[in-house]
Order: structure tokens, then C-alpha cells, then sequence
């Protein structure tokens, strides 16, 4: 039996395993299968989180997520929408891991977290460090769920990657993306932008001011929702990994402890 507490909580950004800035969405099966290889290694349980990317963002925002004036009732009926493109983005990453020997099960937050105003109020992780115990890998993603407020509103894989570190107490997250990290402005707008090695609460402001919304549709925020939601567990002594998860064997180099351009944000 496995303890929670050393599990590899990993994101693979919806920039890195979908086409993001392509329509209809279509999975980036190359790059999770590559992911799935650079996994293989590893003895520890991990919950892989995945970004909505081209399957959550782009029918999220045909539905007027990410509008403050969108009504409850359109929200509502973007749901099976959302539900389908999620379902087949997380099924076939569980397909190409399972195949690897990753054996890994998905569990989506739709079926049980509930949300007020965008913020969790129910998230029960009971089937999820059970299902670690079991010694079986989870795959969650970002998803819609219910919202008391709102109607329906989009839980992004940053929340849930921050929500889990808290809750099962896992000391180190690893958020894959298709920059090298932070920079000191976006890099898809500047490329020499400068990597920033480390974020902590004595330069978290002057960061936040460099960073920007992600370049394609994208209703969950970007780089500076990445950031925020990782302070929100100030105190907690986590320490998460923001890198480039398109560069072949940039998490094979993590998971083994050594080097890699990245930022490191400790709270
Ligand atoms: P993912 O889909 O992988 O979760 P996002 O698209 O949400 O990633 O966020 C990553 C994007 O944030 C990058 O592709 C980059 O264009 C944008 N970004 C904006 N400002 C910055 C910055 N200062 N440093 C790094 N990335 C930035």
C-alpha cells in the first residue's frame, strides 16, 4: 500500500497534450505517448492532472465561460459538451498509459466536486487515496462542474493540483507547460525573455505584474492563475516545478533529481 504523502503529482498542460490552438480539438497522442515513456520509471503512485487545453477551453468559451455576464442558464447547457470533449481527452491519455503499464484509472471531478463562485466547497479525495493505496495511477482533468452561484463553472487542473498538494499533503508538484517556466515576460511574445529560477513570497508581486494570460483561448487564466493558485497554499512548505513538458526528457530529468531550466515556486 502506497502513501498518499509520496505521490508525484504531475500536470500535463492542455498546451502540451492537445492541439490547443486547433479546432475541432484533437489530442497530441505523440507527446502523451512520449510522457507515458518518460513515466515509466517511476515507483512511486502519481495523480496526473491534465489541462483542458483544445478539449475544455474552446467549448468552454463557445459557451461564455470566462464571461462574468454569461446567464446560469447557458452555462447549464454547455455541460455535455464539455463532458464529451474531456471524457475523450482523458481517455485516451488513460488509454496510451495503461498501455505503457502505467496502470491508471480516471476519476472526473464533474462526478462528485462541487463548486460556489468558482471556488471548491466539496472535492471528497477518499476514492482518490484509496485508489492510490490500491496502487493504481489517477488521471483527474480539468473539468465543469456544478457552482451554487454561477450555475456551472470551470474547476481548472491548476486548482485541482493545488487542492490535492493541500489535502494529501504531497510535498513536491510537477506543473508540465510549453515554456521553460516563468519568464520575465511571455516568451511567445518575447523570445529573450529571461527564465526567473525561483518565485517566493519576496518577489511574488513584481512576477505576477510579468506574467500574462496564455496566447490561445484559454478560460482558466494562464501563467498568472498557475502562480496564484500555488500561493494560495502559503505555508504549506510545498514546493511545485513549473517546466517545459514539450522537451523530450525534461521530466525523466526531474523525476531523477537532476537539473533542467525551470521555476521553482516554494511557499
Ligand atoms: P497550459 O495549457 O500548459 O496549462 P497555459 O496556456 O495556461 O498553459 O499557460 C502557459 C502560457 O502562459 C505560455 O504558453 C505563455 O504564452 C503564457 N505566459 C504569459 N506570460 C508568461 C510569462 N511571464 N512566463 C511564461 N509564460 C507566460
Amino acid at each position: 500500500m502506497s502513501d498518499p504523502r509520496d505521490t508525484i503529482l504531475l500536470k500535463l498542460g492542455g498546451s502540451v497534450i492537445t492541439y490547443k490552438s486547433e479546432t475541432p480539438p484533437k489530442v497530441n497522442t505523440n507527446a502523451v505517448q512520449r510522457i507515458a515513456n518518460e513515466l515509466q520509471g517511476i515507483t512511486e503512485p502519481a495523480i496526473i492532472v491534465l489541462g483542458g487545453g483544445a478539449h475544455g477551453h474552446q467549448a468552454a468559451s463557445s459557451f461564455g465561460y470566462g464571461n462574468p455576464e454569461t446567464p446560469p442558464r447557458r452555462l447549464l447547457l454547455g455541460i455535455p459538451k464539455i463532458r464529451h470533449n474531456m471524457n475523450e481527452l482523458a481517455s485516451t491519455v488513460e488509454s496510451i498509459m495503461n498501455n505503457n503499464g502505467i496502470s491508471s484509472v480516471v476519476i472526473s471531478p464533474f462526478m462528485f466536486s462541487l463548486l460556489d463562485s468558482g471556488r471548491i466547497i466539496s472535492f471528497p479525495y477518499d476514492i482518490i487515496s484509496k485508489t492510490i493505496e490500491a496502487g493504481h495511477n489517477i488521471i483527474t482533468h480539468g473539468d465543469v462542474c456544478y457552482d451554487t452561484r454561477f450555475g456551472a463553472s470551470i474547476l481548472s487542473g491548476d486548482t485541482i493540483m493545488t487542492y490535492l498538494a493541500r489535502k494529501l499533503q504531497i510535498k513536491k508538484i510537477l506543473i508540465g507547460t510549453d515554456v521553460d517556466g516563468v519568464l520575465d515576460e511571455d516568451p511567445k511574445k518575447n523570445p529573450q525573455a529571461k527564465i526567473i529560477p525561483i518565485i517566493s513570497k519576496s518577489n511574488k508581486e513584481s512576477v505576477l505584474s510579468m506574467t500574462g494570460p496564455s496566447g490561445s483561448t484559454d478560460v482558466t487564466g494562464g501563467m498568472a492563475k498557475k502562480i496564484g493558485d500555488i500561493f494560495l497554499i502559503a505555508g504549506s512548505g510545498i514546493e511545485a516545478t513549473i517546466f517545459n513538458l514539450t522537451i523530450p526528457n525534461r521530466l525523466t530529468d526531474l523525476l531523477c533529481g537532476r537539473q533542467i531550466p525551470c521555476t521553482k515556486i516554494i511557499v
